[in-house]
């Protein structure tokens, strides 16, 4: 048994729901369509068989990708995922968001993702390490501090950020931190990183809250996914005085009325691998917990979650799209007329990516920054984005992944242009 990482109907409607928001945007601000079809496709994809020996001696070959999509802003960043359902037009569609996220938060890298179709959940820590660090070697020639700089996603996390690190740099004979972010700290990575996506997710929420005249305090939250993103999510808003009452994960959902109590949840489910069992709260369906009667949800897993059948019955005033590509683009419609309130994964999922970014900083200055520095610094750049969002949506009367879309779409553009195609 291997992980294919073969082509699935999933990846394909997902990578053409991406290209399909991409081209209104080209179309909505008026930017040469010549353009998007040179976005249209990535301008590297390497895959690679990645094989290993396993825990009893097998050789087993998995399927790895490296997307680039594009360095027009700079050099290629974006997380490496491990899920069983990895597949080309998916990592290539989270290359393509990469672009757009980068430039949505005016951060001076292109996009990229990767991605190794395999199931970490059944793997020992050291077939992890073995896959990690053999998929670092074969991709090793496209990445680099000033190239293509990896992070975590869905499966990963410091511990491979470290194997990472430790592999190129072995290969190129001296330490290279700034090659990849979301390391352990004592290892050059940043403080704040690792809550960096949910703190990110939480301050765009409250800019929202704020907008939509909702106070934080008392409101209700469902979060879909209680991983990274979600659980710092859920902890950043619960400090703010929201009251989360219902969250989820691949074995289940479980709701509490009166809001579930966030620092004790996360230990349970680091003790039990699993957010069900939590004493006090009741077990519901994850198809309940995206139809709660709450002020705020924030799908936080993967893609693809919230269908135009959900959309339909979707009963929150404001999404915060943790995950990326939560909503289809049939979904995504069904809210704008229903007027609710989407707060596009390109900026709610961007803390993460902003935080990438400051902790590379860091790594090329040899410096090391407090928290609170690197926290106040995420959001800024979130509100500040958040806030050009809203402007773009004012001027254009569209609604806000329209909006912050065109505004991505159009830095993009205007760079394009100046540097032209050479040779
Ligand atoms: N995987 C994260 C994302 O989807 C972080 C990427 C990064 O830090 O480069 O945004």
């Amino acid at each position: 048994m291997s992980g294919k990482g073969e082509a699935s109907p999933d990846g394909k409607l997902f990578l053409e729901s991406v290209l399909s928001s991409v081209k209104r945007a080209f179309e909505i601000g008026g930017m040469s369509m010549d353009f998007y079809e040179l976005l249209k496709v990535p301008k590297r994809i390497v895959t690679v068989s990645v094989p290993i020996k396993d825990r009893k001696g097998n050789i087993v070959i998995y399927t790895g990708f490296r997307v680039q999509h594009s360095d027009v802003l700079g050099p290629y960043k974006g997380g490496i995922r491990y899920h069983p359902k990895v597949n080309l037009d998916e990592v290539t569609a989270l290359a393509m968001l990469m672009t757009y996220k980068c430039a949505a938060l005016s951060l001076p890298f292109g996009g990229a993702k990767g991605g190794v179709a395999c199931d970490p959940k059944t793997l020992t820590v050291e077939e992890l390490e073995r896959i990690t660090r053999r998929y670092t070697h074969m991709i090793s020639n496209v990445i680099g501090p000033f190239v293509d700089i990896p992070a975590p996603d869905v499966y990963t996390d410091a511990r491979v950020m470290a194997w990472i690190m430790d592999t190129y740099s072995q290969l190129m004979g001296r330490q290279v931190p700034e090659v990849v972010t979301g390391k352990p700290v004592y290892l050059g990575g940043s403080e704040g990183r690792e809550e960096a996506t949910g703190f990110g997710a939480a301050v765009v929420t409250r800019e929202a809250c704020r907008l939509l005249g909702i106070p934080v305090k008392g409101a209700r939250v469902a979060i879909q996914g209680f991983g990274n993103v979600g659980s710092y999510a859920a902890l950043h808003l619960a400090s703010q005085g929201a009251k989360i009452v219902a969250v989820s994960d691949s074995k289940g959902a479980i709701y509490s009325k009166d809001g579930l109590y966030i620092e004790r949840l996360m230990s349970h489910k680091k003790s039990t691998g699993t957010v069900l069992g939590f004493p006090g709260a009741t077990q519901i369906s994850e198809h309940e917990l995206l139809q709660l009667d709450v002020d705020i949800l924030i799908p936080a897993a993967i893609e693809g979650v919230i269908t135009k059948e959900v959309a339909e019955r979707v009963k929150a005033k404001i999404i915060t799209e943790g995950a990326n590509g939560p909503t289809t683009s049939e979904g995504s419609l069904v809210l704008q007329e229903r007027g609710v309130f989407v707060i596009p994964d390109i900026l709610a999922s961007a803390g993460g990516v902003t935080g990438s970014y400051f902790e590379w900083v860091q790594n090329l200055q040899r410096e090391h920054w407090p928290r609170e520095v690197v926290l106040n610094k995420i959001e800024e750049k979130m509100v500040k984005s958040f806030n050009d969002m809203t402007n773009e949506m004012k001027k254009l009367e569209v609604g806000p992944r329209d909006a912050l879309m065109v505004l991505s779409v159009s830095r993009i553009s205007t760079a394009i242009q100046s540097l032209g195609i050479w040779p």
